[in-house]
């Protein structure tokens, strides 16, 4: 970190994520330059001047971003990498005040080499799969969209099956869940045209997410993995729309296995950063990993609240800085819900939850709003509520009883 000032951290990508991010370096005097359009969710909460406006997937605006950059990192991992891998080798033309220039090298974190990876699911499998360090995943195949293919994938796995895009997916956009043959020709509609892979079905009872908080020096030796506690995530068509902490009825040492796991799975990446593992439990109490986000992640916005010493936003500037994160990360109330506030049918329909949650005062239950003034589409996040107790997951699930029965409102 540069010594004294304000080090300047340039982010590819200026949604919720960074929007949030920024909220952690605001009192911290970290300055982040956001590369994204114009007014993006993230620049409205900091600007001191060093923003770009442009995309994240284009390299002269990455490369602009660099040249204001201590340090790059991500809020997305769908980013140009061949430019970040340029710059870590080459470095960006930066004009000095007297006229001359030199070459501007800032660490990129995490490494474009794990940004890379993960953008291919099936890969990022692979790479899992291979590490030799018993990481479970669901059976995969890169498969063709034609049926011929996909009925050779029906007869190794058997139905249902689901056929993935291996890049660019989120909130399950890229997914389709194939039932029999009579889905064929909706999911080569759905998902035709791009690269794709097939995953057994994961028969999970619960899905479970950790967040990790991954540091290494500044030769790339790993220094340590620390996991945030489990958490039960709750996916409705293929989107996040709850997350609880602790995970209902799932025992404490399945929880433990699930930390393990996943800062075994980290442990196989490159750079510093927060990384979320996601993950199937299944009947047996076993674990598979359904795949990893570089970077904070939906299934650790309880952290804001809930282990406020060291956030996953926080730890995110800490790591990229090297700057200290603690060994052990204890939440500071025995319970917490996270709900997504997703866009409905129209484009008030999540406005009597927000009113709720606005003038929700409990003794027994603090209400966090938390929206990132995104216009409102069908099933898009434009915000999520934290609720936090102080007695059992399941006490907090019912005094939120009248949020969560408003969220499935408006998705209804
Ligand atoms: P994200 O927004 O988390 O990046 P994504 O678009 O990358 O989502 P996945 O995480 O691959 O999508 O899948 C989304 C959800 O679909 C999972 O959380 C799970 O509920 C379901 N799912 C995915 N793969 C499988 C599988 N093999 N078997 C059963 N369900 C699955
Ligand atoms: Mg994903
Ligand atoms: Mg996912």
């Amino acid at each position: 970190m540069p010594e004294g000032g304000n080090p300047v951290i340039g982010l590819l990508g200026g949604g919720q994520l960074g929007r949030m991010l920024c909220e952690a370096a605001n009192p911290l005097g970290i300055d982040v330059a956001i590369l994204d359009e114009e007014k993006a969710p993230a620049k409205q909460a900091h600007d001191t001047g060093r923003h770009v406006t442009g995309s994240f997937k284009d390299p002269d605006c990455i490369r602009k971003l660099a040249t204001v950059s201590d340090y790059l990192s991500v809020e997305i991992e769908h980013v140009e990498t061949e430019v970040l891998e340029d710059i870590e080798r080459n470095g960006v033309q930066v004009k000095r005040p007297d006229g001359s220039t030199a070459i501007h090298r800032p660490p990129i974190h995490p490494s474009w080499r794990t940004i890379r990876l993960i953008q291919d699911k099936y890969l990022q499998k692979e790479h899992f799969r291979t590490s030799g360090k018993g990481i479970p995943i669901a059976d995969q195949l890169p498969v063709a969209s034609d049926s011929a293919s996909l009925r050779d994938v029906a007869e190794k796995f058997g139905f249902p099956f689901m056929l993935k895009a291996r890049k660019g997916s989120y909130d399950g956009r890229g997914n389709f869940k194939v039932n029999s043959e009579a889905d064929f020709e909706a999911a080569i509609k759905a998902l035709g045209g791009l690269s794709l892979y097939a995953e057994k079905w994961a028969p999970f009872v619960k899905e479970l997410a950790v967040m990790v908080i991954r540091t290494e020096d500044d030769k790339g030796n790993l220094r340590n993995c620390v996991a945030y506690p489990a958490v039960e995530t709750v996916h409705e068509d293929s989107i996040c729309t709850r997350v609880f902490m602790p995970p209902r009825d799932v025992p404490e040492a399945v929880c433990e296995s699930a930390r393990n796991l996943a800062t075994q799975v980290i442990s196989t990446l490159w750079g510093r950063g927060v990384f979320a593992v996601e993950m199937f439990l299944l009947e047996d109490g076993s674990l598979m990993v359904n795949e990893v986000a570089p970077r904070p992640h939906n299934s650790g916005h309880y952290t804001i609240e809930a282990v406020p010493q060291m956030s996953q936003f926080k730890a995110q500037l800490h790591a990229v800085l090297d700057l200290p994160v603690p060994a052990t990360l204890t939440p500071r109330v025995s319970s917490a819900i996270m709900l997504n506030i997703l866009g409905g049918a129209t484009p008030s329909a999540h406005h009597k939850l927000v009113q709720l949650a606005r003038s929700t005062l409990d003794d027994s239950m603090d209400v966090y709003l938390h929206l990132y003034n995104k216009a409102s589409k069908p099933s898009r996040k434009i915000g999520h509520i934290t609720l936090t107790g102080s007695s059992t997951i399941q006490d907090l699930q019912a005094k939120a009883k009248p949020f969560i029965d408003l969220v499935d409102e408006i998705r209804l």
